[in-house]
């Protein structure tokens, strides 16, 4: 629909009126405020963690919540490059970038799949799924790449950057999404690196950043190893961190809130999200966008927020039941991607839990066993979801078990990347050859494999057990 054809009133906002905003980071810690003009993870003053800040977010309250809802809901009808996507958020997420550095390859608007009766009962209680999987390098990280390769791109353009370096540590969907990315932007000015844990990411997700062209580094150990030489690559050396700590990342993936609550028309009241936690930055980016939408009166209420950990790598579960955070030494986990032991963003997650969802916050562990069978029952029932979608899926069931979560609840469960990639773990289970590490024991039931026959029509009806037509 083209900008003429839109409402009086709305017309006016179509286009992003907030494009002079003051952005800068500012420390969780000491609350100080640094220029938006470089990369900076951390406080310099108290080593704290940072977040993006915009200092004239004030203005954006002049608009009313309904009248902010109508604009998105209109934006949606709208063709324009720079607004599509998660920028339809763009006074959200970086009203600073102009609207032709924005960079979109398609994330963003992923779909809320109901649950159908059967997959509702399993669970106890109605839900849907949203897939975001079904973002370009088939995970929810596009999102925060998608505002992280903007602001560069901005930088780029605007500050006139010639030379820059993007690494990241990665579980698998990370570098996947970062060397995706990366690659969009001029290759005489931008490259790519990524570091992985060696054997500990799913073949197709150490295809991806291999196609994009990015230079893949692995090394032994597991996540937590490769994070910290890439934290130690930003200290020392000129590098672009792109992992979640990086809060332009969590700019972008404060979108998944932004499209649920679109999604159930800012109907938000007995909202439940259940997401998996791994660096924890995809909980504190959900947590922050639906603070975003309270604080402009365009949602009412903010949601139960159910994080879900797997046994093997448990410390936020273990934070809640201690009161008291440790990090952990991690065991392997079919939810691979969330394999964490000390997650990044820890210290976000603390503090906006203890400000804003004290009462609204949960964390919950399941077995290996149960991730991988909630993740084939879930598929079973026509989903696409991965191990942490399975993951998520049964820790609501858990959640409803615990009485957390009841009939009276709308509940959005967070499936963060596609099935696909996780297939040889479901291929682990059909085949009954886990490693021990994982602790799974598959059930007959669950278990699937193709069966070899001739190629012959009577042979399969047999096999089939099929009735002859009649006459
Ligand atoms: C990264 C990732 C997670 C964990 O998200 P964090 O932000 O690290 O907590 C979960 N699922 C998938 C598929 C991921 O790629
Ligand atoms: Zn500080």
């Amino acid at each position: 629909m083209k900008a003429a054809d839109f409402p009086i009133d709305i017309k006016d906002h179509l286009f992003p009126f907030h494009t002079d905003a003051q952005m800068a980071y500012e420390c969780i810690g000491c609350e100080a405020h640094y220029p938006l003009d470089r990369f900076l993870y951390t406080c310099p003053s108290c080593e704290g963690l940072l977040r993006i800040c915009d200092l004239t977010f004030d203005r954006l309250t002049e608009i009313p919540g309904p009248v902010w809802r109508r604009i998105f809901d209109h934006r949606r009808m709208l063709n324009v490059d720079g607004l599509k996507g998660i920028f339809l958020f763009h006074e959200f997420i970086f009203p600073i970038i102009p609207l032709d550095a924005v960079i979109n390859l398609g994330e963003g608007h992923t779909p809320l799949v109901r649950a159908n009766a059967e997959l509702s009962r399993w669970a106890g209680v109605d839900f849907s799924i949203k897939y975001d999987g079904l973002n370009p390098s088939a995970s929810f990280k596009d999102r925060g790449m998608a505002s992280a390769i903007s602001f560069i791109n901005y930088m780029i353009k605007v500050k006139g950057i010639k030379e820059l370096l993007g690494i990241c540590a990665s579980t698998g969907d990370t570098s996947a999404a970062a060397a995706l990315y990366l690659s969009y932007l001029p290759h005489d000015v931008v490259r790519s690196v990524v570091l992985l844990p060696q054997g500990k990411v799913t073949p197709a997700q150490l295809s991806q950043p291999l196609g994009s062209g990015s230079t893949v580094i692995e090394v032994p150990g597991v996540f937590d190893d490769c994070m910290r030489i890439v934290e130690q690559l930003a200290e020392e050396y000129e590098v672009c961190l792109l992992n979640s700590k990086n809060p332009i990342r969590i700019q972008g993936q404060k979108s998944y809130s932004y499209e649920v609550a679109q999604q159930l028309d800012f109907q938000t009241q007995n909202l439940v999200v259940v997401v998996p936690i791994g660096n924890a930055g995809n909980v504190t980016a959900v947590m922050e966008g639906f603070l975003d939408l309270l604080r402009l009166g365009i949602i009412e209420e903010l949601p139960l927020i159910i994080g879900v950990q797997s046994e093997h790598a448990n410390p936020v579960v273990l934070w809640r039941e201690r009161g008291e955070y440790r990090p952990v030494k991690v065991r392997p986990s079919v939810a691979q991607a969330a394999m964490i032991g000390n997650p990044v963003s820890f210290p976000k997650v603390s503090q906006l839990v203890e400000e804003h969802f004290r009462e609204r916050f949960f964390a919950l562990q399941v077995s290996e066993q149960e991730i991988i069978e909630g993740m084939l029952i879930a598929n079973r029932h026509g989903h696409v979801v991965c191990t942490q979608g399975g993951e998520s899926v049964v820790g609501l069931k858990k959640g409803v078990e615990m009485g957390l979560v009841n009939a009276n609840h709308t509940v959005v469960v967070d499936s963060t990347s596609h099935q696909l990639k996780f297939a040889g773990f479901q291929q682990m289970y059909f085949e009954d050859s886990f490693p021990a590490g994982y602790d799974i024991k598959p059930r007959e039931e669950l278990r699937n494999r193709p069966i070899a026959m001739e190629a012959s029509a009577e042979a399969i009806a047999r096999h089939l057990g099929l009735k002859k037509k009649k006459g």
